[in-house]
């Protein structure tokens, strides 16, 4: 099972960042995204999708981040422009094994580092939380999921020119 902790969300701010790190999570094959500043609209946004596209997906806000870290019984992974190379973590872990992926926002606090089992980079050039997601897990998956059924409301079905997608609730469109 693959968790995310969100840290350092700031509801007036980082909205669609947030978002974004949540339905990526939910593409990729993560369970649950936890996020460590409380928001509701946050959680109402990523349920509204998980309805319509379907899944087990869940989201958590309003998260007690160190707590949480501490009482993970699986592995720990940050995601941290400073860590070492994905490649080398990669060889030491399984898409079966309970991880914890921890992103930040802004500045990471210190401990996070420590708390960590381990601090690994998507390359060591700063980018985005959710280009170093996605990378991670495409790597830890190896895409099994991106294709995944989910028996949702919603169905895209994949098209070379346009877009078809089947709503259950209203028949074919495109
Ligand atoms: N200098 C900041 C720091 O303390 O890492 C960068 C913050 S960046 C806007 C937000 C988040 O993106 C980071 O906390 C980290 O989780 C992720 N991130 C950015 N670049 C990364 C990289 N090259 N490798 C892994 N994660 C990265």
């Amino acid at each position: 099972m693959i968790v995310v902790l969100r840290l350092g969300h700031r509801p007036s701010r980082d909205k669609r960042v947030t978002t974004h790190v949540a339905l990526t999570a939910r593409a990729f094959g993560a369970a649950e995204v936890w996020v460590s500043t409380k928001d509701v609209e946050l959680e109402k946004t990523v349920n509204s999708v998980v309805s319509r596209f379907g899944g087990e997906f869940a989201i958590r806000t309003g998260i007690r981040w160190r707590d949480a870290i501490r009482s993970w019984k699986g592995k720990t992974v940050h995601l941290t422009m400073y860590g070492q190379r994905v490649d080398e973590v990669m060889r030491s872990l399984t898409p079966s094994s309970d991880l914890l992926l921890v992103v930040g926002a802004e500045k990471v606090p210190r401990d996070v580092f420590d708390l960590a089992d381990w601090n690994v980079s998507v390359g060591n050039q700063p980018h985005s939380e959710i280009a170093a997601l996605a990378v991670f897990m495409d790597r830890l998956t190896g895409g099994g999921s991106l294709y995944a059924e989910t028996g949702g409301r919603i169905k895209v079905v994949p098209n070379p020119r346009g877009k078809t997608v089947i709503d259950s609730e209203k028949g074919q469109d495109g």
